[in-house]
């Protein structure tokens, strides 16, 4: 753990193991913090807090250009920390590293773009000044999917705006975090301003986060159950709280489509981290007639897709997390079945090819999803394509809205008018048309509904973390 700029053991001495999800071996141990550790970093925080926030914006960019320097300098050690922590194929590890530096060098940016404003006042001796000001300690929760990419999308833009920081990494990933804290502090970082406690047990380190009064934020991504927990607890103080939780996205192929390009586009991102992804796309909306020629395409490019180890060349499908998350895709597959669904290919974990001691489940196709199926409703977080056909577009728009989650959608048209009509009428606040990756950390990401509250990246990005401060100047002195 880096707590005040030491890297320190837990109190009682505890640690527990890091497990390769493509195999079941311990690559690592790391303290196992808890409560003592958490109370720690908050006070250290609190105490970087005067000095972290006057510093000026140049300072801090200067540090967070630093950070991305060290990133993309090292970003084929920390793209194989996390294929082997976390199971995705070396490229795509790569990838997010490269997307997770980026947040450093956009909020380097946005970090001297923390602009206030004055407003005209109806009365002649009266001036309104408008101040941003850093919100004050936060405290980050991130989940183990995208374990660096998540850390940078809030560490970044709260020291870009003057906060300080603890973080919690996923139990599962915290070598991860580690390796960034180790960056941050190669450029830099002065004692206290960011924190790291790894924990296998989150909750003593979350029941910190939210009843600490020193702590004005809390920031956490990962599922909606856990987020609703947190956001209620850290309400009791009216602690600011950013979420970015579950998604369920709609994905939609119009009449009008080239139903070819939409099954490549759906192959591309459907099965990005094995399906474990908020963004993934979760249901299949394919009118009826161009149905059979989507799914052949499909399977045709589900077939070519070697699962197996992420640091093997040519993998393309990574492990699930744990075993628990085969056990739920698997029975979501079995209770789709079940209610009249039908296999086009998959539905089994993958026990052989020397696969067996990881998590791995075969890429899947589902026909026939119905919505009284569990797969229909709940997120499916792996490698499962539930297929959807419909016959009129008007119902389209109340399908697709027609689920508690608003975080990603995907259309693909041909018309302007129907793409602009989705992009109004969808309730997700993350639009892809024709476009299966629209994220950028210039562009807002974040969700409506369940999916969560607030946004990361662009200037959004560094507001969850700024306070407004009005000044009402009277000239009468
Ligand atoms: P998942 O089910 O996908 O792992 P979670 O929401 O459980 O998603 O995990 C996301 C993050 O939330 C992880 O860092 C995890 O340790 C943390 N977390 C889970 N339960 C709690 C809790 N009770 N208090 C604080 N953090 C928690």
């Amino acid at each position: 753990m880096f707590i005040n700029g030491q890297w320190i053991q837990a109190k009682d001495q505890k640690e527990f193991s890091v497990l390769n999800p493509a195999n079941g071996n311990v690559i690592s141990r790391v303290p196992d913090g808890g409560e003592i550790e958490a109370g720690m970093a908050v006070t250290a925080a609190g105490e970087a807090l005067p000095i972290w926030s006057s510093q000026t914006a140049y300072q801090r960019s200067a540090f967070l250009y630093e950070v991305h320097t060290l990133m993309m300098g090292n970003l084929e050690h920390l793209a194989q920390t996390m294929t082997q922590e976390q199971g995705k194929p070396i490229q795509a590890a790569r990838n997010e590293v490269k997307y997770g530096a980026d947040f450093f060098l956009w909020f380097a940016e946005e970090a001297k773009r923390i602009y206030g404003r004055t407003i005209p006042s109806s009365r002649g001796d009266q001036r309104f000044l408008v101040a941003k000001q850093p919100v004050g300690v936060v405290a980050a929760i991130t989940p183990w999917n995208y374990p660096i990419s998540m850390i940078a999308r809030k560490v970044a833009p709260a020291l870009a705006a003057g906060c300080t920081l603890v973080l919690k990494p996923a139990e599962a990933t915290p070598l991860c975090a580690v390796e960034i804290f180790k960056l941050l502090e190669r450029a830099g970082l002065p004692k206290g301003v960011a924190n790291l406690v790894t924990a296998l047990d989150p909750a003593p380190v979350g029941q910190v986060f939210m009843t600490d009064k020193r702590i004005a934020k809390l920031t956490f991504t990962g599922s909606t159950k856990i987020g609703k927990l947190l956001a209620r607890g850290a309400i009791v103080q009216m602690k600011r709280v950013s979420l970015e939780l579950g998604g369920h996205a709609p994905f939609i192929v119009c009449k009008d489509a080239d139903p070819v390009h939409a099954a490549k586009g759906l192959s591309l991102v459907k099965f990005l981290n094995t399906g474990q992804a908020c963004i993934s796309p979760n249901r299949i909306y394919v009118h009826s007639t161009m149905k059979a020629l989507f799914l052949k395409e499909l399977k045709e490019k589900v077939v070519q897709m070697i699962p197996g180890n992420g640091m093997t060349p040519g993998v393309k499908i990574g492990p699930l997390v744990n075993a628990a998350a085969i056990e739920k895709v698997d029975n979501q597959v079995k209770d789709a079945l079940h209610h009249g669904a039908s296999l086009v290919i998959g539905g089994f974990r993958i026990m052989d090819k020397g696969l067996d001691k990881g998590y791995f489940y075969a890429p899947t196709i589902l026909d026939h999803v119905i919505p009284k199926m569990r797969i229909y409703r709940e997120e499916t977080f792996g490698p499962v394509v539930p297929v959807i056909s419909y016959e009129d577009e008007d119902d389209l728009l109340k399908m697709a809205n027609d689920t508690d989650y608003g975080l990603a959608a995907y259309v693909y048209t041909k018309a302007y008018s129907t793409a602009m009509k989705f992009f109004e009428g969808l309730n997700f606040g993350i639009i892809g048309i024709n476009d299966i990756n629209p994220t950028s950390a210039a562009a807002p990401f974040g969700g409506m509904k369940m999916s969560g509250i607030g946004r990361e990246g662009s200037f959004e990005g560094i507001e969850e973390y700024l306070e407004t401060k009005l000044g009402g100047f009277s000239l009468n002195a």
